[in-house]
């Protein structure tokens, strides 16, 4: 059996939001965003372990409200039972995404083929983008939720000034989950913990966990097409999409 361990994060301050209440608890559709992404990942065939990766402080909150909302079904009806059991671990994350996403990786301690690092800002990942993502990991050992960019991206200075036009064809926007063989990501990243001071020099900043894999293992990672539903609640403007997706999904 594939062992699949899905690192749902949920560790950030939210601040590009401007509220008190941060992102990943926002209400969408009567319920706390980041229960949505957890109900999938509870739901899903593909998952089989999760690590929520929560803000320090925060675990009382994710027991009595995220989990059991996340265990019922919308209309309030328990869904799952004994899903609980797939959760293995609820940690505090660390002060960058990729602090958390090191200390997710490092908490798995059972047995583990793949990981599915994924945003908790994410709610709408559904059940067969997880099973092409599966699908891809294993024939390639990495792959990456993207969508081809629908707009043209270009590349400004540091005033604003275009520098560069990609040609958008070859253009991705890429999204999580991000998928990886379990060993070749956790090499990739403990090697890229060491050397951050030296990348932090150099300017360059981790944003994504494809990123460990392409700098520490020169490795080839593979986009897979998710949803261009598969948005991130970062803005107040993002909530208004999120609510209106409901709708449409
Ligand atoms: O900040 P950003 O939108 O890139 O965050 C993406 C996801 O990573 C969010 O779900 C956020 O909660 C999580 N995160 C985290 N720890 C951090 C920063 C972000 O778990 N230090």
């Amino acid at each position: 059996m594939t062992c699949s361990t899905a690192v749902l994060l949920a560790a950030g301050q939210g601040s590009r939001m401007g509220t008190e209440i941060r992102k990943q608890y926002l209400e969408l559709g009567g319920e706390p965003l980041l229960a949505r992404p957890l109900r999938t990942f509870l739901k899903s065939s593909v998952i089989t372990d999760i690590v929520l990766v929560i803000p320090e402080g925060d675990e009382k909150f994710i027991r009595e409200t995220i989990i059991p909302a996340a265990l019922n079904n919308t209309s309030g009806a328990p869904d799952m039972p004994g899903a609980e059991g797939k959760i293995r671990a609820i940690i505090p994350g660390g002060k960058e995404r990729y602090d958390s996403v090191w200390r997710g990786l490092q908490a798995i301690d059972w047995p583990c083929d793949y990981v599915f690092i994924h945003d908790g800002a994410r709610p709408f990942i559904q059940e067969d983008a997880l099973a092409r993502l599966l699908e891809a990991v294993k024939e390639q050992g990495t792959a990456v939720a993207a969508m081809p960019s629908k707009d043209t991206v270009k590349i400004a200075d540091k005033d604003g000034f275009v520098t560069d036009t990609p040609d958008r064809s070859s253009v991705w926007i890429v999204q999580t989950p991000q998928v990886f063989d379990k060993m070749l990501i956790t090499g990739a990243y403990e090697e890229m913990m060491q050397k951050l001071p030296e990348l932090n020099a150099r300017g360059i900043r981790i944003t994504d966990d494809a990123m460990a894999v392409e700098l520490m293992t020169g490795r080839k990672v593979k986009l897979v097409p998710a949803s261009y539903s598969n948005i991130k609640v970062t803005t107040p403007d993002d909530i208004a999409a999120a609510a209106a997706l409901l709708e449409y999904l």
